[in-house]
């Protein structure tokens, strides 16, 4: 497969010392995880729970994961500086033994990962490569039988969106569904849904947007000659714009889900 490669100076403005990569909070990965256990005869203090972490980035879920569970943490990213942050914070919180970076593709998941029991996903899984369907049918694959998976993605809240919200996803993520066509599809698939919800919007403004407006700024000038990099400033600066007028109608869900 041929992989969409992002530009270099993409990582001039998304760098590894951001808080996080996209939009999430503590809260919500805590929340996400107290959802997967639930009627699980495997508990969080388990030793040889499985735990893969897909598009983990600088690992802000990552220490979550490795804080509230026992588990053993394969976190696979594509982008080495990130997990190079992602390990500078594990040491830093005492847990860099449970976790083991991987830089890959996720498009490259297959039986030589191995099974896991517990698959997390936020904010990654249908990016450039993959479409959310691709990603949720290569994670199945991964997952033990009985295995819990969580996956966060951008998702339509309410039916009939604005004209100017709707071209905008035309744009960049003509995918995006709402919650019944999300539910449909993943039940189709072969998954249970054991709970959904969705992200609060300070996840999004002050965890995401927030650092970013800094790191935009930080950046501005030595962007302006070029045309590409002005062009992708402008391109984050009015997503964040979409945002702040149209949050009521669209964000991030987060669901939770077994492999029947
Ligand atoms: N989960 C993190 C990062 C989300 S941003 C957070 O919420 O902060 C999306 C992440 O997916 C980035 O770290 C990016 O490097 C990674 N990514 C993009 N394409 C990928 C691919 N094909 N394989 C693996 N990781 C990928």
């Amino acid at each position: 497969m041929d992989e969409f490669k992002l530009p270099d100076f993409f990582f001039e403005v998304f760098t590894a010392s951001l808080p996080r990569l996209g939009p999430g909070d503590d809260d919500s990965t805590r929340k996400a995880l107290r959802m997967a256990f639930q009627g699980w005869e495997r508990s969080a203090d388990d030793k040889t729970l499985r735990i893969l972490d897909i598009g983990c980035g600088n690992g802000a879920q990552t220490m979550q994961l490795a804080l509230n569970t026992q588990g053993d943490i394969t976190a696979l990213d594509n982008h080495a500086p990130f997990l190079e942050e992602l390990r500078r914070r594990a040491g830093k919180a005492g847990v860099a033994a449970r976790i083991r970076t991987v830089c890959k593709s996720m498009c490259s998941l297959g039986e030589a990962d191995g099974l896991f029991d517990l698959i997390w996903s936020e904010g990654a899984l249908s990016l450039y490569n993959m479409s959310f369907e691709q990603g949720l049918a290569a994670c199945r694959e991964r997952l033990a039988p009985g295995g819990r998976m969580a996956v966060s993605d951008l998702a339509w809240f309410k039916a009939d969106p604005p004209q100017e919200c709707r071209e905008f996803f035309n744009n960049v993520y003509p995918g995006i569904s709402g919650l019944e066509e999300n539910l449909a599809r993943m039940r189709q698939m072969g998954y249970r849904v054991l709970g959904h919800f969705n992200l609060p919007e300070t996840a999004w403004r002050e965890n995401y947007f927030k650092p970013l407006a800094a790191q935009i700024d930080s950046v501005r000038e030595s962007f302006s000659a070029d045309p590409d990099r002005k062009a992708l400033l402008e391109s984050l600066e009015y997503e964040g714009e979409v945002y702040r007028k149209y949050s009521s109608w669209y964000g991030y869900t987060f669901f939770v889900l077994q492999r029947e």
